[in-house]
């Protein structure tokens, strides 16, 4: 059967790495949406936990919860109908309109637009939110944003982090005269903690860096992190082509000489997605897909029972005109993980 082999050294390799960066393992939010980028979310939870992480980032409640006794804090980025809420739980609050849901005593993580424009009140909008808040009764134990270009060279990292330090100028005198406690302070993805000169946050919110990845442009002197995960398939027939014969749906490959050809269990229906013709995708053996992936299956020159269909994701993410993300999040929750020690 297919399944997702987890490196544990390689994940504990690439926490060591983030944790010195920002100089502690309280300061690392490991981001574990979308079934920690589908590596597993409770696989990667347990292991995380095991390192010594204490904070978590996920999308929704209901992923809070499944992994609210691996971590005691947990920012959940967008979902602020607050059933089931716990108190490790910390709601980020995404427009103005969120703050009239807030229950009493629910932690709030406020997001502010630095420039993303995707979500978050604008900085004007700073004093009106937190009065909001407090009518309501809420604590407001955070306050971020979000960088939209972090990982290439460009200005954005350097004015969105003057916008937000106007932000946290603005907060923090509020809070002065408020009288009330100074929030956390995060605005740091993996590139933009990376590329701090000195991190000086209350804590990042790290994703693709923990899973082993940093898509960001090439000047950056960043580590070189291991990627975590592994695709393995299983041998399904093995049967001889014959010189001419095709394979696979439209016959798209064509045997040049006699040779023999194996199916593996593993196809799009997977999330292993279909690639580009004009390309060719030769796994770590260097065994070659021929042909099209089917949605259950693939072909390849190989008679092994067991193939690693990739170990490392920068090539497939190349061929699909994609990122590191996209290539990981596509793989379906169903497929089978295992931790190797
Ligand atoms: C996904 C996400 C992150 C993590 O980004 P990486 O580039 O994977 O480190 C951090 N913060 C927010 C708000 C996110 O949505």
């Amino acid at each position: 059967m297919a399944k997702i082999l987890l490196s544990k050294k390689n994940l504990f390799y690439n926490l060591e790495e983030i944790s010195k960066k920002a100089k502690g393992k309280e300061k690392v939010a490991v981001v574990l949406k979308d079934n920690a980028y589908g590596h597993g979310l409770i696989e990667i939870a347990s292991l995380c936990k095991e390192f010594g992480i204490q904070k978590a980032v996920v999308r929704t409640i209901e992923d809070a919860q499944k992994i609210r006794d691996y971590f005691s804090y947990i920012v959940v980025l967008a979902d602020n109908s607050f059933h089931n809420y716990s108190h490790t739980f910390h709601i980020a609050i995404n427009s103005l309109d969120d703050i009239n849901k807030v229950p009493q005593n629910a932690n709030i993580h406020l997001k502010i637009d630095s420039g993303m424009h995707r979500n978050g009140i604008s900085i004007d909008d700073i004093e009106v939110a937190i009065l909001g808040l407090l009518e309501r009764k809420a604590n407001i134990t955070g306050v971020f944003t979000h960088h939209r270009g972090a990982d290439t060279l460009s200005t954005d990292f350097f004015w969105q982090n003057e916008n937000f330090t106007k932000a946290k100028t603005k907060v923090k005198e509020l809070c002065e005269k408020l009288l009330i406690k100074v929030p956390s302070f995060h605005s740091c993805n993996s590139a933009g903690l990376f590329r701090k000169q000195i991190f000086d946050e209350d804590f990042a919110r790290v994703g693709i860096a923990t899973y082993g990845y940093l898509d960001n442009d090439e000047v950056f002197d960043f580590p070189k992190l291991k990627p975590v995960m592994s695709l393995w398939a299983t041998k399904m027939a093995t049967r001889e082509l014959k010189k001419g014969q095709s394979l696979g749906y439209g016959g798209k490959f064509k045997a040049k000489e006699n040779m023999v050809v194996s199916t593996y269990d593993i196809g799009y229906g997977d999330g292993f997605l279909r690639l580009n013709e004009d390309d060719s995708y030769k796994t770590p053996k260097g065994f070659e897909v021929l042909g099209r992936v089917s949605m259950d299956n693939l072909s390849l020159n190989s008679e092994d029972n067991e193939v690693c269909i990739f170990d490392d994701v920068t090539n497939l993410a190349k061929i699909h005109k994609t990122i590191t993300y996209e290539i990981t999040c596509s793989l379906k929750e169903g497929l089978k993980k295992e931790i190797l020690l």
